[in-house]
């Protein structure tokens, strides 16, 4: 019996296509209500395959997906009624205006009659769109079709929400905007959202945990701070003006640091963790009166954390 109260809960999921492509293999994760998750990989990594079996648009070859506890496979109606799904390209009819695609989205998803105009207005606010409801949708931008889709698959009020690469294809300040919508989305409706994404930025910015996926498989998972702590790599550099020797000496010593080089005034640590060890590298340095006129330090980025489990750069990909 699965638990209600894991919004999905996906185990060891594989697809294989009609024609022997075999998109995803063993995946698992799960994702808690009120959770952004993101699913990071580069393009046919598999994100859209794993989406769509969620919600119920295509069949698992193996494996099994739960929503809320009800099984994709054995409850798709219930599926269905507990997730929206906005994908990458939508039905949205540019010849017809934001509220009446809401209003049209509304009667094929059952709203009760009563309640679809005060639903849709509400909708049209949350996403910046009241203002623009009457207008044809061909006048707007992608940002704002962006957030009428999302207003679409929200409108039968699902608790957890599908968005297949939602940024693709818009402006930086757009995708911006966009990111801020949905964290007021999840903050005001304390939706569930899963998203897919090939932007490590976005999913740095914006989920709360990731799954990074490589050729159909789950290669590391965990908040974007927890993954990149895992690389050991940090670099710190320090500016010393006086005994510098002795310096390098001493924090070749110091727990946590893994190999100093000396570049005339400069001291370049490789150590664990840069911003824990910065504290006890200036207090050692101070115990010999040894000052540091300035320091920097590389946190690691979500590219490293890809390079580390995939054995290659993530930007090359896309
Ligand atoms: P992503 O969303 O990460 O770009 P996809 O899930 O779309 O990846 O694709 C994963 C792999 O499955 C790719 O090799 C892709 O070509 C293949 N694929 C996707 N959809 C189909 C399909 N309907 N039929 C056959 N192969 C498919």
């Amino acid at each position: 019996m699965q638990k209600k109260e894991i919004a999905i809960n996906v185990e060891n999921l594989s697809k294989i296509y009609k024609n022997g492509v075999k998109a995803i293999s063993g995946v698992s994760f799960s994702v808690n209500f009120g959770e952004i998750f993101g699913l990071l990989g580069p393009n046919g990594a598999g994100k859209s395959s794993t989406v769509r079996i969620l919600s119920t648009l295509s069949n698992l070859s193996d494996g099994s997906a739960h929503i809320a506890g009800q099984n994709v496979t054995k409850s798709p109606t219930e599926v269905r009624l507990l997730t929206g799904y906005v994908a990458q390209s939508t039905g949205v009819d540019a010849w017809a205006t934001g509220k009446e695609n809401l209003l049209l989205q509304a009667q094929l998803e059952r709203v009760p009659r009563k309640k679809i105009n005060k639903r849709v207005d509400n909708l049209l606010e949350w996403v910046g769109l009241s203002s623009v409801s009457r207008k044809l949708v061909k006048t707007y931008s992608g940002g704002m079709k962006r957030r009428l889709e999302i207003a679409m698959g929200l409108v039968h009020e699902p608790k957890v929400l599908f968005l297949d690469e939602p940024s693709t294809g818009l402006d930086p300040e757009s995708r911006r905007k966009l990111w801020n919508d949905l964290k007021y989305l999840q903050k005001q409706k304390k939706i569930t959202v899963l998203l897919t994404t090939h932007y490590l930025e976005e999913a740095d910015y914006l989920c709360d945990r990731i799954a990074i996926i490589d050729k159909g498989k789950i290669v590391a998972k965990g908040t974007p701070s927890d993954l990149k702590s895992k690389i050991s790599s940090d670099i710190v550099t320090l500016e010393i003006d006086n005994q510098i020797d002795l310096a390098s000496n001493i924090l070749t010593n110091l727990h946590g640091v893994n190999s100093t080089n000396v570049e005339d005034d400069k001291i370049v640590l490789q150590v664990n963790n840069g911003k824990k060890i910065l504290p006890s590298l200036v207090l050692e340095l101070q115990k010999k009166s040894i000052n540091i006129v300035s320091f920097s330090f590389n946190s690691p980025s979500l590219d490293d954390v890809y390079l580390k489990f995939t054995g290659h750069r993530f930007e090359k990909d896309n």
